[in-house]
């Protein structure tokens, strides 16, 4: 426990909770409360504590290039911030004081999509920013006056909703990554994805198994448009989902480890899903 103290509101999305000197003590993101109350949030804790606008944590590239210059305001984070310096490095440390918090915030819908147990700090951290619209996507860049088309497949107006997955080269991956777990379900539109996500009344592991899908393809398919926009080498079409199928089943093995049998299923449910 954190003891007497305040939350604040920084912005729309984060919280910053002061104790009764006014010092920092924890920070949140919006959508984390779901998360937070689940017992195994020490590990997305440990995992993230080395945030910083500058840091490669993320594996895609800087935080800063991903959500752009005004990043640094709409997350209320200031641009000098270092992990060491130790007002940051709670950055996602879970803790009762979100208890607080939910007594004057209401609970976002999308909540769950983006934070949960066996979700891995990168994936949903770009995937919060991409539920937020706040990707550093061509529309968003115009405000520079920098033109910004598709690099995937040459769309001339680059935006999230194009990039998930209206765009014929992310909806082919994630026609080919979720093909048999949606169904007829499956959809280019992000609404629409994020609602059946959401909604989604199967069974837990085809759930988790559908959110974790979604976190890598969303995250991948980032990834791909940063390496083509520095210049670095292409992966084609064919290989992107075998990737994020690799990059699954790394995942769920390493969840095993640390949850034990609770998720013997999921790895089972993702071999039926893609052979
Ligand atoms: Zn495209």
């Amino acid at each position: 426990m954190l003891g007497d103290g305040n939350i604040f509101e920084l912005g729309k999305w984060m919280y910053t909770y002061r104790d009764a000197n006014g010092r920092v003590k924890k920070e949140y993101l919006e959508g984390m409360e779901t998360f937070m109350h689940q017992e195994d949030s020490t590990q997305l804790a440990q995992e993230s504590a080395t945030f910083f606008w500058f840091d490669n944590w993320l594996e895609v590239g800087k935080l800063l290039d991903i959500t752009g210059e005004q990043g640094t305001r709409y997350l209320g984070i200031l641009r000098t911030a270092k992990h060491d310096q130790g007002d940051y490095k709670g950055f996602f440390s879970a803790s009762r004081t979100w208890d607080q918090l939910k007594e004057t915030r209401e609970k976002v819908d999308w909540s769950t999509v983006v934070w949960f147990t066996q979700a891995v700090p990168r994936f949903s951290f770009i995937n919060w920013l991409a539920i937020k619209n706040r990707l550093s996507t061509g529309d968003h860049m115009r405000v520079w006056s920098l033109q910004q088309e598709c690099l995937l497949s040459g769309e001339k107006n680059e935006t999230r909703d194009h990039l998930f997955f209206a765009c014929p080269y992310s909806y082919m991956v994630w026609i080919r990554v979720t093909g048999r777990l949606f169904g007829t379900r499956i959809t280019p539109d992000w609404q629409d994805t994020v609602v059946k996500i959401q909604y989604d009344r199967r069974s837990k592991l085809d759930k988790v198994l559908v959110r974790m899908v979604f976190q890598m393809t969303v995250y991948h398919v980032w990834k791909e448009r940063n390496a083509r926009r520095h210049g670095k080498a292409w992966i084609p079409l064919e290989k992107l989902p075998s990737q994020i199928d690799k990059t699954m089943r790394n995942i769920i093995t390493s969840l095993r480890y640390s949850y034990g049998d609770k998720l013997e299923g999921l790895m089972r449910c993702l071999f039926e899903v893609t052979i």
